[in-house]
């Protein structure tokens, strides 16, 4: 079908539009199908380029401004925050909806774990609420998966006290297969007795939705009126590749979905932001609705900026879209205070902690030449180099000589070190040494997945077996990948670095987030990347920090320096205070700074002072050379107000505050 994009490979690269053409993007279930119907015929004469994506991929393509108007999951508008509801229709339920289902073989009372499928943000807070009022104070563990969009068989995440959440298509043809179902479309209408809405048609309120003029508009909802008119051949069509009768899929698509964004299907949206909002799983959002422009009334009803930083600071939750207007509107010295206000609130006793470790830079051969890195050295070139034993063990000793406790750990891409290297090399540091490991960033992790041939889980556990105790957050840059793309081409995509996080935090390690931007990477960039780390932070819990920094060019370094400087990187880390409520520590970057800048950035969010500096190549590769020992990083919280305390990894004091 002309104009559809429906492979993997085509959804992370953005289509070439026709001027005054219109990306619309939706999920790409069959209860979507009858609002496409049309529009996949043509009907709109070009207008419009449809696309088709999983939930959570439309909530990213419309923060990261890849699309104008997605039919996206509800719980996107609260989570952006400048989006416009179109009207009049919509993918609901008012009862049973079928495709939004708890399996379980046990009562939901007695679930110990759900497992939540990724594809949903707006199916897994639901569930989350109607599993708070269900069973008050006691919520199961959640773990986000991707379930997929087959029938769950065989290897079903399904079993004993662990339920799954089953999303789209899937859930479909799942049902009957488990001894307990919920409905969640159910389960609300029992809870509110008001329908509940999964998804409309969204659009961006900060001009690009502009082109959607009301023919536009029109075009939508008369495209759902061809495709309600065409549910059975529809639901033919869909059983012709899909395991069940057409008749089977028209009762769904006639019975339990509802496509009229009435005044009732209105209310229970209301209801359900309202109650993720109170609950703290969403921010507060003011509906605003598509108006076309001779009606439109520029957006009154805005809170003012002074209020989005009072609430920031006082632990309320920002959405995207107050988090850019925080980025555009407030000045410098409200950002801090800001941050300031909410530092103090997490951490009221006024002390700063550091850490006494040692990076070590196990190997610089490395195969993915990003264009920032002055460290690595291609395979077979005369500098490369891995380190001995000898030469590591004499590191180490210094360290722990020094009070270290800890070994940060990490290298280039060398494909001449098996993973059976690590695990032997991470077993005779923990006999040798009594000191932590805080090692191999994502990168490194899928490095050694794919050369072994092993998930991500597997490797993981090996390495946590062999002594590894927690992970880095390095390489991850700025989380876009149309800033990935530009400046490190062959790395992970930031889907991948998010993934191996959150298998890491699954397997019980704790890491850190960084964000290096500075390179090609716009605010926008920089937000989502924010964004990325709280929300993977709602699912797992897993950071313990999060560290900033701009770029660091070097003469001779490929890539060039963009938006960098030590405002942007107070500003930077001031929002990161503000958006990551849910993140405890904010690390101050001195060693890309410098300790002045180090001490200024305790009073923009920071509560923490890094790390003594033994040596860090990559940085000082690109010819950053700042410097502290313990007793230096003491005396600089001191004159900056605080008092200092040694902590480890998870941010336990180890010291009384001096
Ligand atoms: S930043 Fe890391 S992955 Fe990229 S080239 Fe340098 S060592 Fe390799």
């Amino acid at each position: 079908m002309k104009g559809l994009v429906t492979n993997r490979h085509a959804e992370s690269h953005e289509p070439i539009l026709a001027p005054g053409q219109i990306r619309l993007s939706a999920v790409r279930y069959l209860n979507a199908r009858p609002l496409l119907h049309g529009l996949l015929h043509n009907m709109s004469e070009g207008r419009f380029h449809v696309d088709l994506h999983t939930p959570s991929e439309l909530t990213r393509m419309l923060i990261e401004e890849e699309t104008h108007v997605a039919l996206a999951p509800i719980a996107t508008l609260a989570h952006h925050g400048g989006l416009e509801l179109i009207p009049e229709v919509a993918i609901g339920c008012d009862g049973d909806v079928g495709s939004v289902v708890l399996f379980s073989e046990v009562q939901v009372e007695d679930l110990d774990e759900v497992i939540v499928d990724s594809a949903s943000r707006t199916s897994a807070i639901l569930l989350r609420l109607i599993l708070r009022h269900l069973r008050p104070g006691r919520e199961p563990r959640y773990v986000t998966q991707n379930v997929g969009q087959q029938a769950l068989g065989a290897q079903s995440p399904v079993r004993g006290t662990r339920g799954a959440l089953v999303i789209g298509d899937a859930a479909l043809e799942s049902r009957g297969s488990f001894a307990h179902e919920l409905d969640l479309g159910r389960a609300w209408k029992d809870w509110t007795g008001l329908p509940f809405v999964f998804a409309a048609w969204l659009a961006r309120r900060d001009g690009s939705n502009a082109t959607m003029t009301r023919h536009d508009v029109d075009q939508l909802i008369a495209s759902y009126e061809s495709g309600a008119a065409s549910i059975a051949s529809i639901a033919a069509s869909w059983s012709g590749h899909n395991p069940q009768s057409a008749a089977t899929y028209e009762r769904y698509l006639t019975e339990q979905i509802r496509y009229r964004l009435d005044e009732n299907a209105l209310a229970g949206l209301r209801e359900f932001l309202d109650r993720a909002a109170e609950a703290r799983l969403l921010p507060p959002v003011e509906l605003s609705m598509w108006a076309d422009s001779r009606a439109r009334t520029r957006a009154t009803s805005l809170p003012s900026v002074d209020a989005l930083l009072e609430r920031a600071a006082h632990g309320g939750r920002l959405s995207y879209h107050d988090a850019v207007r925080l980025g555009e509107e407030a000045s410098t010295h409200d950002l801090g205070y800001a941050a300031d206000v909410r530092r103090r609130a997490l951490h009221p006793h006024g002390v700063v902690t550091y850490i006494v470790d040692r990076n070590i830079n196990y190997t610089n051969v490395c195969t993915t030449s990003c264009r920032f890195c002055a460290f690595y050295r291609p395979v077979g070139h005369h500098e490369g180099y891995v380190l001995s034993r000898e030469q590591l063990a004499e590191k180490i000793r210094e360290t722990v000589d020094a009070g270290g406790i800890q070994i940060l750990l990490q290298g280039g891409l060398n494909p001449d070190l098996p993973l059976s290297w690590y695990e032997e090399l991470f077993q005779w540091m923990k006999s040798q040494f009594p000191i932590a490991l805080h090692a191999l960033s994502p990168e490194e992790i899928w490095h050694l997945s794919r050369m072994e041939n092993l998930s991500l889980e597997q490797v993981l556990t090996r390495l946590r077996a062999a002594g590894m105790d927690s992970l880095p957050g390095g390489g991850a840059e700025v989380l876009t990948d149309r800033v990935r793309r530009k400046i490190a081409k062959a790395k992970c995509t930031s889907a991948e670095w998010l993934e191996c996080m959150r298998v890491a935090h699954h397997v019980g390690m704790r890491s850190t987030a960084t964000m290096m931007f500075g390179t090609v990477d716009t605010q926008t960039d920089r937000l989502a990347h924010l964004f990325k780390v709280r929300d993977l932070q709602d699912e797992t819990g897993g950071f313990t920090a999060f560290i900033c920094w701009d770029y660091q060019y070097e003469q001779g370094t490929v890539q060039r320096a963009g938006e960098t400087g030590t405002v942007l990187y107070l500003r930077m880390q001031a929002l990161a205070r503000l958006v990551l409520d849910n993140v405890h520590n904010i690390q101050s970057s001195w060693v890309t700074q410098g300790p002045a800048v180090g001490q200024i950035a305790l009073r923009y969010g920071a509560n923490d002072l890094g790390s003594v500096m033994f040596e860090e190549n990559v940085v000082s590769s690109a010819g950053t050379t700042f410097a502290m020992d313990a007793a230096e990083i003491e005396r600089h919280a001191r004159a900056a107000g605080f008092r200092a305390v040694r902590r480890n990894m998870r941010y336990e004091w180890l010291t009384e505050p001096s």
